[in-house]
């Protein structure tokens, strides 16, 4: 399986408009891997392509990537930066099968209304199979959300975790079942030096990586108030859009 990192900014990405701090001057540098678009996450293998969650940035990414189809989507949670962009099957594709928990698929399908969707309803931490992989979403608190989730994607041999936006106090029944990972996509908005109540800061996504036995940890969803790529990537794994792993 082939790990995508499509977007890997925060709600605004970064440059962010009218700002013109260190990271969003650099980001207008062409291939300044300072820019950021927003959070979505491509999963391939010989069978197919599905797309955790739908960046508003999505038609980009998809072209960039050179993605043909998305056999499915599976949604972290109802927050504009990770579904607004389901509007950009319009005319593409119809009937894209979508996954959630239920309250968040009807969310945002309702939202969508004039687009149809297979709509899937899943429960957290009973798997399902999509391009002959195993899903399962956990339970994360982000507030005000009320079902957040996070992801698990395994091949039989390999286990990835997403964290999805996410506070740092992850509930105990979540830590068990996302255990050991070869790789962990963890939120980490900001710097330690800040604290955003509803995501983890670098700290948190660092020891929550620790707690989990993480092999290998990315950061993402992250904002402009990291120093430019070039910079923080020697201080913290910040991801970058395009990022990808292979298994
Ligand atoms: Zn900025
Ligand atoms: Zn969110
Ligand atoms: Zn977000």
């Amino acid at each position: 399986m082939k790990i995508t990192l499509l977007g890997t900014g925060d709600a605004p990405g970064t440059p962010t408009i009218n700002c013109s701090c260190p990271a969003c001057t650099d980001a207008k540098n062409p291939g300044s891997k300072s820019r950021r678009t927003r959070f979505s996450i491509l999963v391939s293998t010989d069978l197919g392509n599905v797309l955790i969650d739908t960046s508003p940035d999505m038609r980009e990414q998809l072209l960039r990537s050179n993605v043909s189809r998305v056999d499915a989507v599976v949604w972290t949670h109802g927050h504009y930066d990770h579904y607004g962009g389901f509007a950009e099957f319009y005319r593409v594709q119809s009937n894209v099968p979508v996954y959630g928990i239920q309250e968040t698929v009807d969310y945002i399908t309702n939202i969508y209304f004039f687009l149809t969707a297979s709509k899937n309803y899943v429960k957290f931490y009973e798997p399902f199979s999509l391009i002959g992989l195993e899903f399962s979403l956990f339970e994360v608190k982000h507030f005000p959300e009320k079902h957040p989730a996070g992801i698990v994607i395994s091949d039989g041999k390999h286990k990835i975790v997403i964290s999805g936006d996410c506070e740092v106090d992850i509930p105990q029944e979540s830590l068990d079942y996302i255990q050991n990972p070869d790789l962990f996509i963890a939120d980490a908005i900001v710097p330690e030096f800040m604290d955003v109540k509803k995501h983890m800061n670098s700290d948190h996504a660092f020891e929550t990586a620790k707690k989990i036995g993480a092999k290998n940890t990315v950061f993402t969803h992250l904002s402009h108030y990291y120093k430019p790529y070039d910079i923080d990537c020697k201080n913290y794994p910040l991801a970058y859009d395009g990022m990808s792993f292979e298994f």
